[in-house]
């Protein structure tokens, strides 16, 4: 697709909705670190004290160095992205909670966020960052009789109910889903697809892989597919975005 003619596709759209499929950020680095096989049950992580401690000595082990965590280019241009009146809101498969760290607005971590620990008794919530850095106490200092837990789903536990409902709301009020494909579409995106496409809304997917999608007809009405990278399709989305707001 010609960038002008994509340029200007883009500028007809006023409630652009983004879902930033995973290994986004570095290759998936912490996709990979904090897998899901990786993740304690929630009852182990809840009864035994041995794992839950095993557990987060990994934890501050793999993220001991890592802060402040450095938001690449391409976090970059979704952080000017997000600031558009025109872009409704962004839906992130990403775990490394970069894109909410100082305003959350607009963005559903969905698959969770590595950087706040909480407890599911009172809410009390705490940094990752503190809890590494200063290897603070994982009771909570509030109840006192319940552990922190990264917020993000153990074995045995769903993606978080308000998210997911969030996430339903922007499907259904976007005119335009774009979707940013690192490696692959995960099926929880296939089924944010069918949503999108019941409401005969536009439908972009940005795959710099140039995999083939057998199971995506790719004739259907209002299914585009772009071959640019992922870079190159930020840079010409930005620069849409821009020529509306002037
Ligand atoms: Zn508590």
């Amino acid at each position: 697709m010609d960038k002008n003619i994509l340029i200007e596709d883009f500028s007809q759209f006023n409630q652009i909705a983004l879902i930033i499929e995973k290994n986004f950020y570095e290759e998936g680095k912490f996709e990979v670190l904090f897998s899901y096989e990786k993740r304690p049950s929630i009852k182990d992580f809840r009864t035994n004290e041995k794992i839950r401690n095993e557990y987060f000595d990994n934890i501050i082990h793999i993220l001991k160095d890592e802060y402040p965590f450095t938001v690449s280019s391409r976090y970059q241009r979704i952080l000017e992205i997000k600031k558009s009146p025109n872009v409704v809101g962004i839906i992130n498969l990403n775990i490394d909670g970069i894109l909410t760290l100082n305003n959350s607005q607009n963005v559903i971590d969905l698959e969770g966020n590595i950087n706040w620990v909480y407890c599911s008794t009172c809410g009390m919530d705490k940094s990752m960052e503190s809890v590494v850095k200063n290897q603070d106490d994982i009771t909570c200092i509030s109840c006192r009789s319940n552990i922190l837990k990264p917020s993000m789903p153990f074995k045995g536990q769903d993606i978080a109910q308000w998210d997911l409902r969030d996430s339903w709301m922007l499907l259904n009020k976007c005119d335009n889903l774009t979707i940013l494909v690192a490696d692959q579409i995960s099926p929880m995106t296939y089924s944010f697809i069918e949503i999108v496409r019941k409401r005969n809304k536009e439908i972009y997917i940005v795959d710099q892989s140039g995999e083939k999608y057998e199971n995506m007809d790719s004739n259907m009405m209002n299914l585009n597919f772009i071959n640019y990278s992922l870079d190159n399709f930020l840079d010409i989305m930005l620069e849409s975005l821009n020529n509306k707001i002037i």
